[in-house]
């Protein structure tokens, strides 16, 4: 699928802080971004059991339904201690029993269970942020960009900034959290520039390569 300069997309995220970070990294590249929420769009059940297959239960989904391209994200946190867990149910375990999700519950239930299975030392609590952008067509094309940030789990949170499980991750080659980064901080990159930092701008740098022929 070819993406010229000025092509709308939907965003099919509900999720803001995805949405602000998919702004940013857009921005740049004069694509208009749309969220599924503007297109009054509901939020598919994520049904896949990889971040690929969620991924495009939601791009295809809102692609579907607008006939627009639809760019996804489907994206978790992996704890090595944990064998992999929360991965693809990172989100869930911010659920709470009156159905609203609460984060600080979900970064709490993981260091219960990292302590549980005695990961204490930094060096036993690697884990990293992945993130699968699916590209959708509205005739049921996909094509799939995959970021990963390797890093630390730390405990207690630690800054007021970005969203999720940010407060308690600090990637490799640094000191501080995702939550004490400013946003550009955390992406690491922008158009021109070699390397980035977070999963999300890491999987976006391929999209970005592959399909609008820069960065
Ligand atoms: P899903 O992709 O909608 O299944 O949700 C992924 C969940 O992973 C989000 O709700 C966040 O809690 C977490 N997550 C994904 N990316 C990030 C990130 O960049 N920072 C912090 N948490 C994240």
């Amino acid at each position: 699928m070819h993406l010229p300069e000025g092509t709308k997309i939907v965003v099919a995220s509900h999720n803001d802080g995805k949405l602000r970070e998919f702004a940013d990294l857009m921005g740049p590249f004069g694509l208009e971004a749309k969220s599924a929420r503007e297109f009054g769009l509901p939020e598919p059940d994520e049904t896949g059991t990889t971040f690929e297959e969620n991924a495009y239960i939601k791009a295809h989904a809102a692609a579907k339904a607008t006939g627009l391209p639809a760019l996804s994200d489907d994206s978790g946190l992996m704890i090595d201690a944990l064998q992999g867990a929360p991965g693809v149910y990172t989100a869930n375990w911010a659920e709470t029993p009156d159905g609203t999700r609460d984060f600080g519950v979900a970064m709490q239930r993981a260091e219960v269970a990292m302590q549980e299975v005695g990961a204490v030392e930094p060096r036993q609590r690697k884990g990293r942020f992945v993130a699968v952008i699916c590209l959708a067509s509205p005739d049921g094309e996909a094509e799939y960009f995959r970021g990963e940030a390797e890093g630390t789990l730390v405990w207690p949170p630690r800054g007021e900034k970005g969203f999720g499980y940010d407060p308690v991750f600090v990637p490799d080659g640094h000191t501080r959290t995702f939550g004490e980064m400013t946003a550009e901080e955390k992406h690491g990159w922008k158009p021109g520039q070699e390397e980035a930092l977070s999963h999300r701008a890491k999987a976006f740098q391929k999209f970005a390569r592959a399909k609008l022929g820069s960065a």
